[in-house]
């Protein structure tokens, strides 16, 4: 069965599917434009809901995929279809024929410097949710005053459900990232006052509305319905946060050491790919599937399949489930044409 097949995206959904693939017998070729696999979750410190350390889903799927054809810091620089082939020319000269491509290029983080009004850039104090997670793995950030932390508060859609963003859609996974981040930094300091504030809670997965509990009740994290409608610096540099709770109807001013936005999941700025295959992209910008019900990780395009977030939010188990159902369809495919 030595058919080859090409992944396009080496993170989480990219090599779940060269591990699947290898243990099928087929041959794929999983190619990564950045210096290392995982994407961005290799970024991450701990995953919700059971604070599983990333590294540690790293290194299983690792072990998984790493006798597929490996192409670090690689890009596709042309893709040729003759008939039900698809030929392909690396950037690193390497040619590859094969007739299934899977695309498993992810997401983009919404650039959080493009809401001004939260200061991202401006401010001292402000971060978005990656910078924290940046942070938590150990790299040091001259916004954060590990010496100095007693209040913080998080800001939820950041760039999602914003039609002046140009992203109506909700990200899925911000408003679980916010409470385990924020019960991370209540770990760290115990005696800080976190504040949330959101417009609605979105806690659709499992174990997560205990962990919502969990914030609530053993953490004492403080939870503001209510859209913050200013934010600014004191002279002391601190930042000041003006908010309306919209529960109470009272308005809120609070001072803090951090702000940490919660930027939402974006599409891949990096259009190319998509065009060379003539592929469409949804009104929520990314990828369109076949169809959102029955075939969500086939393209309209023969050969063309998806997996993970380049069609929209997942959530890393939703990431590895699609992978397996590409790979699936995949061999379906090949057995019936054998057939
Ligand atoms: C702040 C934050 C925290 C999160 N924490 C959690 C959590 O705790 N638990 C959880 O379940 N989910 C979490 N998620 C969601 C999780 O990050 C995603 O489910 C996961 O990253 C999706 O994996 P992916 O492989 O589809 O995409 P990505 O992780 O985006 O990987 C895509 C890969 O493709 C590569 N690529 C892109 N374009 C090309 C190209 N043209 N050629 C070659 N390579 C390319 C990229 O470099 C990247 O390596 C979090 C999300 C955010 C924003
Ligand atoms: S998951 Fe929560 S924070 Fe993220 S966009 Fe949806 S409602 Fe907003």
């Amino acid at each position: 069965m030595n058919e080859i097949v090409v992944i396009i995206g080496g993170g989480i959904a990219g090599m779940e599917a060269a591990g699947q693939l290898l243990k099928l017998g087929y041959t794929p070729f999983l190619i990564e434009k950045s210096d290392k696999l995982g994407g961005n979750v290799a970024q991450w410190h701990r995953l919700f809901p059971d604070m599983t350390p990333s590294g540690d889903i790293i290194s299983t799927l690792y072990e998984s995929c790493r006798d597929a054809n490996i192409f670090l810091n690689t890009e596709i620089y042309s893709i040729n279809r003759l008939k039900d082939r698809y030929n392909l020319i690396l950037s690193n000269g390497v040619t590859v024929s094969t007739r299934y491509i899977l695309i498993t290029t992810g997401f983009e983080l919404f650039d959080a410097s493009k809401k001004e009004e939260y200061g991202y850039g401006i401010y001292n104090h402000v971060i978005t949710n990656a910078d924290l997670e940046q942070w938590f793995n150990g790299h040091s950030d001259e916004r954060i005053d590990s010496s100095s932390i007693n209040s913080v508060g998080f800001v939820h859609c950041v760039g999602s459900r914003d039609e002046k963003a140009g992203n109506t859609q909700c990200s899925k996974v911000c408003c679980i990232t916010a409470i385990k981040q924020a019960m991370e930094l209540k770990e760290m300091y115990p005696n800080s006052q976190v504040y949330c504030f959101y417009m609605d809670l979105r806690l659709f997965g499992k174990k997560y509305e205990d962990f919502y509990t969990k914030a609530q009740r053993d953490y004492g994290i403080h939870f503001i319905r209510g859209r913050v409608s200013e934010v600014g610096e004191n002279i002391e540099g601190k930042v000041v946060v003006k908010a309306e709770d919209t529960l109470s109807g009272r308005p809120i001013r609070v001072t803090l050491d951090l702000l940490v936005l919660m930027s939402g999941m974006a599409c891949c700025k990096d259009s190319s790919l998509a065009s060379s295959l003539g592929l469409s992209i949804d009104s929520d910008k990314f990828l369109q599937s076949s169809d959102n019900i029955l075939h969500i990780t086939s393209s309209p395009k023969k050969g063309v399949y998806y997996a993970g977030a380049c069609t929209g939010p997942k959530t890393v188990p939703e990431t590895l489930a699609e992978a397996r159902s590409a790979v699936l369809e995949i061999h379906n495919s090949i057995i019936s044409e054998k057939g």
